[in-house]
């Protein structure tokens, strides 16, 4: 039996351990928290459940193949959500509610002429660019970068002026009014990065919010993802060894590792090694590579840091669903300054998450569990982060205006993670939320492969690897390494 040891236990991880358990392999994970999952974590406290990171569920498929690729019925209980999600301006009272029934959305948007024609237009080229890159690229293993460009030229001509484009321009030619705009540009936030430097291609995300398969409450909260994994390889024999971080390695043969070590000295052999840490940073920091040195990974292109707050409400709150945006009125302005300044907004522009509203299971009985995102700032740019408190009360404050309705004489308990926070707890290189960015210069053959380059059994798998990051693709992530493995040669 061969033997395959995972470094890290976050989505990636696992259903790398998972498809690989399948294939007949013996496999080991370790990770460095206390608890599996990553970023797709759980916080417990006083009878609240929040998810820790990712709370948007979509392309449910993905899963669905996951638990079929190794002989299981999708086991997790899943709710549409309609509306998908809901945006407030701060000009404006009532917030926009996005709907995936393109009649009642076109109600939504009256003020916008010709709408539903727009609307119908932009999704369907953005349905295109989904179609004919998902099988051709998204979910495809490159050698190189000849073999991706290669690749590239079956995607039909007419997709090439949309790599080259913003999704800000394309949205600024397709529609009139600013509100139309900025709502459907927020989908490049999935990828943690502004519409402004997201090429437009990636409207294909509003392609599959709108049209392809929305978005979907999970029962028990996001942490159930994790759950039915861990019973999955529980049965499976996998073992877990949590509270270990691996940071130095030695070599076997020239172009073999050996052993990996953690932190207290202990070292781990395998046939094969499956890194879920992120992709480059592990590259420079554990393997120490120079063209991954601290440097180099600076000049990368990285995606936006998480600030969330994790608020336990003792009432019911009447102005929020599922998914809110909480939006100002100047975007351009606030997108082009705010992600490289090393101030925090003064008027910050965020995102509620609130679980209990569609599974009350997830806090006490008539109260809620909020959880608020605000993208800012990478490490590189802000490292101070002394003003946490601050600045968490400065967005608590403006979301009880907005939603009008007291949350801070109802806080039964508050915790908050900063940039510094996100870093240190999931080694994300300066704190970025998401990993490496997206743009035509570090996606297919140009993004970290999910191969050594030097050595023949270290893999990798995750949010900065190929495709990219989000739950749907690292799913699809660890499908491209598990096949990589099985055509390999170690
Ligand atoms: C705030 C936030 C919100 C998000 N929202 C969404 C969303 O709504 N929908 C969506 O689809 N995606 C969302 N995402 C993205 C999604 O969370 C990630 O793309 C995905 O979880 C990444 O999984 P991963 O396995 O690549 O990495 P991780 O989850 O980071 O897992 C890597 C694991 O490796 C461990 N590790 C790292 N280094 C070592 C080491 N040296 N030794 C041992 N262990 C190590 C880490 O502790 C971690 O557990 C969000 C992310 C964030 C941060």
């Amino acid at each position: 039996m061969k033997t395959a040891l995972i470094i890290g236990a976050g989505l990636g991880g696992l259903c790398t351990a998972l498809r690989l358990t399948q294939k007949g392999y013996k496999v080991k994970i370790i990770e460095k928290n206390p608890t599996i999952g990553g970023r797709l974590n759980i916080l417990q406290d006083k009878g609240y459940s929040f998810d820790v990171g990712p709370s948007f569920y979509s392309m449910s498929y993905e899963f669905d193949e996951l638990f079929n690729s190794v002989g299981v019925k999708n086991p997790l209980q899943i709710e549409k959500l309609d509306p998908i999600y809901q945006v407030y301006f701060r000009n404006r009272k009532e917030p926009f509610k996005i709907y995936t029934d393109i009649d009642k959305l076109a109600q939504e948007f009256a003020f916008e002429p010709r709408f539903k024609e727009k609307i119908q237009h932009y999704l369907n080229k953005a349905s295109q660019f989904f179609h004919d890159t998902e099988n051709a690229i998204v979910k495809k293993n490159f050698n190189s970068i000849p073999h991706y460009l290669l690749g590239m030229t079956k995607v039909p001509l007419k997709h090439i002026p949309y790599l080259l484009k913003s999704m800000w321009k394309v949205l600024d030619k397709t529609f009139e009014h600013e509100e139309t705009k900025v709502i459907f540009s927020l989908v490049a936030f999935f990828l943690g990065s502004t519409p402004f430097e997201t090429p437009s291609i990636y409207a294909l995300l509003n392609y599959t919010e709108l049209k392809h398969d929305g978005y979907w409450a999970v029962k028990g909260g996001m942490y159930s993802i994790v759950r039915e994994i861990q019973k999955l390889l529980e049965q499976r024999g996998v073992e877990f060894i949590t509270g270990a971080e691996i940071i130095s390695y030695e070599n076997g043969t020239p172009n073999k590792i050996s052993a990996f070590l953690d932190h207290h000295g202990n070292k781990y052999t395998a046939d094969v090694f499956v890194v879920n840490s992120d992709a480059a940073a592990f590259r420079g920091k554990v393997l120490k590579k120079t063209k991954y040195n601290e440097q180099k990974l600076d000049k990368l292109e990285w995606t936006l840091s998480p600030f969330t707050i994790y608020l336990g409400v003792r009432k019911k709150l009447k102005n929020l669903i599922h998914h809110n945006y909480f939006l100002g009125d100047n975007f351009k302005e606030y997108a082009n300054k705010i992600f490289k300044s090393i101030i925090a907004p003064e008027k910050p522009y965020y995102y509620v998450n609130v679980t209990s509203k569609s599974d009350p299971t997830t806090a006490p009985e008539g109260c809620e569990n909020v959880f608020i995102l605000c993208p800012v700032p990478d490490l590189r740019y802000k490292k101070d982060w002394n003003d946490t408190q601050e600045f968490a009360l400065n967005i608590i404050q403006d979301l009880q205006e907005r939603i009008e309705d007291n949350l801070l004489n109802y806080i039964d308990t508050m915790h908050i993670m900063n940039p510094i926070d996100w870093q240190n707890k999931f080694n994300l290189y300066r704190g970025s939320g998401l990993g490496l960015s997206h743009g035509m210069l570090q996606v297919g053959g140009f993004r970290p492969k999910n191969y050594d380059e030097d050595y023949k059994n270290v893999f990798y798998v995750g949010a900065s690897t190929t495709p990219g990051t989000g739950l749907p693709m690292v799913v699809i992530s660890s499908r491209l390494v598990t096949e990589r493995i099985e055509q390999a040669n170690f």
